[in-house]
Parts: structure tokens; sequence; C-alpha cells
């Protein structure tokens, strides 16, 4: 998998600090971004919950080499943007797929996987002869290959870290959201402070369901 951030909202932090701002002032946000340090005043903002602001930051993402099975638990998360790669306009003639460690780690069950891709793309390939590429990818698997473009508000985005970071989330798409954290937080790390699952932010929303090894909180 590999993971770009291709562009995002410039001046993260003093845009956010003065919308923030401007919610409280007679003047309008234009006369309000901060040159120096605005990220003491989103911290403030973003820590007493006031996340709207942090709406006005948009990031966009490359992604590329994740599987189907990951895009199909990625474009649930409905306050976003997503451009996928068509498996109706770009011929799928090589096997292309995602090999979970576990079946990478298991001889006989990576021989049983790769044997049964080769002969999914076989069967593809020559049914690609016969009916449109849009009929015969119903041939192709969860695990194949794709490409996607991702485009998020930084709230949203805290809230995908917050449910994909998680060690219940599957392990292809905690990969993804640890990888576009890192991202993230390298822009800016003050609305990124508290990214992650919940229980690094103290609690684990998880009950019954928890993994048991709760993360420590980022700000230990
Ligand atoms: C560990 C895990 C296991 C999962 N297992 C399954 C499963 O077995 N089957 C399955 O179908 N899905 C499953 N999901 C997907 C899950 O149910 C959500 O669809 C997905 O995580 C998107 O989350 P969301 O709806 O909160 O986020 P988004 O769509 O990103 O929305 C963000 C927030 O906006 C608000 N919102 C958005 N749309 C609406 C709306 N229409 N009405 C009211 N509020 C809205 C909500 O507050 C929501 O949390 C799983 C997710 C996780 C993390």
């Amino acid at each position: 998998m590999k993971v770009r951030l291709l562009a995002h909202t410039p001046n993260v932090d003093a845009i956010c600090a003065a919308a923030g701002k401007s919610c409280y002032s007679e003047r309008p946000s234009a006369d309000l971004l901060e040159t120096e340090v605005p990220e003491k005043t989103l911290g403030k903002i973003v820590g007493m919950g006031h996340h709207s602001v942090i709406e006005h930051a948009v990031f966009t993402f490359s992604v590329e080499g994740v599987s189907r099975a990951l895009t199909h638990q990625l474009v649930r998360h409905r306050v976003a943007s997503f451009s996928q790669q068509s498996q109706r306009y770009v011929p799928m003639k090589d096997p292309s797929y995602v090999v979970p460690e576990t079946v990478r780690n298991n001889p006989e069950a990576f021989a049983l996987y790769e044997g049964t891709m080769e002969r999914i793309w076989e069967a593809y390939r020559e049914l690609s002869e016969a009916v449109p590429a849009e009929d015969a990818r119903y041939l192709l698997p969860n695990g194949c290959t794709t490409n996607i473009t991702i485009t998020m508000n930084a709230r949203e985005l805290l809230h995908f870290f917050s449910l994909r970071c998680c060690e219940r989330a599957q392990w292809e798409i905690r990969d993804l959201a640890e990888k576009m954290l890192i991202l993230c937080r390298d822009v800016s790390p003050t609305i990124f402070a508290d990214a992650g699952p919940p229980c690094v932010r103290g609690t684990c929303s998880e009950g019954k369901l928890s993994c048991g090894n709760p993360r420590k909180p980022n700000k230990a």
C-alpha cells in the first residue's frame, strides 16, 4: 500500500483558528488571521469540542495498491469524497491482489490462495474476450488491488481515525488510517494531537469487545 498526501488547505492552523475566533468577534475571519502561533488559539478551540471549526481544513490523499475489501469499508464513510479506479474502463489483465499476512505466513494457505487467484484471472481474461469488462469483473475477488483518491475534512478525519486506528478495525484499513494520521499530524500537530482510537484519549468505547490492550494516551 502506498499513501500520499496530495494537497491540504494552506495555512490550516491559521485558517481554522481565524474561523473559530470569528465566532466570538465583531470582525470577520479575514481580520483575525494570526501569523504567529495560531495553534495556541486553535488548540483551545478544538479542546473545547468546537469541531465545526476544523471542517475548514481539507486533506486529499492518493492511495494505491489496497484491496477492494478495504475500499468497501472505506467508502462507508459518508462525509468524504472518493474517486476509485474503475473495473469497467481499466482492464485488469494481470493478477494483482493483496495477500494477508496470515496467508503469506502459512505455506499451504498461500499455495491455495495464489493458485485460486491465478485461476480467477485466467477465467477473467477468457471471459473478457466474450463479454464486456463490466460483466467479466464479476469474477474478480475482494482481494483485487485498486487505487483510490480520498478527500476528507479534519473533523471527519478525527472520526475516521477514532474508528479505524482502533485494534478492532481490520488490519488493512487500520494500516491505511495510521499512514494517513502520520501525514496529517505532520501538517497540523495541533488538530491531530488527540487523534487515534478512543483509548489514546483515555477511554475505550468497545466494552466487552475491547482488545484489552489500550494504547498509551497521546499526551502521556
Ligand atoms: C470495527 C468495525 C466493524 C464494522 N462492522 C460492520 C459490519 O459488520 N457491517 C456493516 O454494515 N458495517 C460495519 N462497520 C461500518 C460502520 O457501521 C460504519 O458504516 C462505518 O464505520 C462508517 O462510520 P460512520 O457512519 O460513523 O461514519 P461517516 O459516514 O463517516 O459519518 C460520520 C458521522 O456523521 C454522522 N452521520 C453521517 N451520516 C448520517 C446519517 N445518515 N444520519 C445520522 N448521522 C449521520 C454520524 O454521526 C457519523 O458517525 C464497521 C465499522 C467498524 C469500525
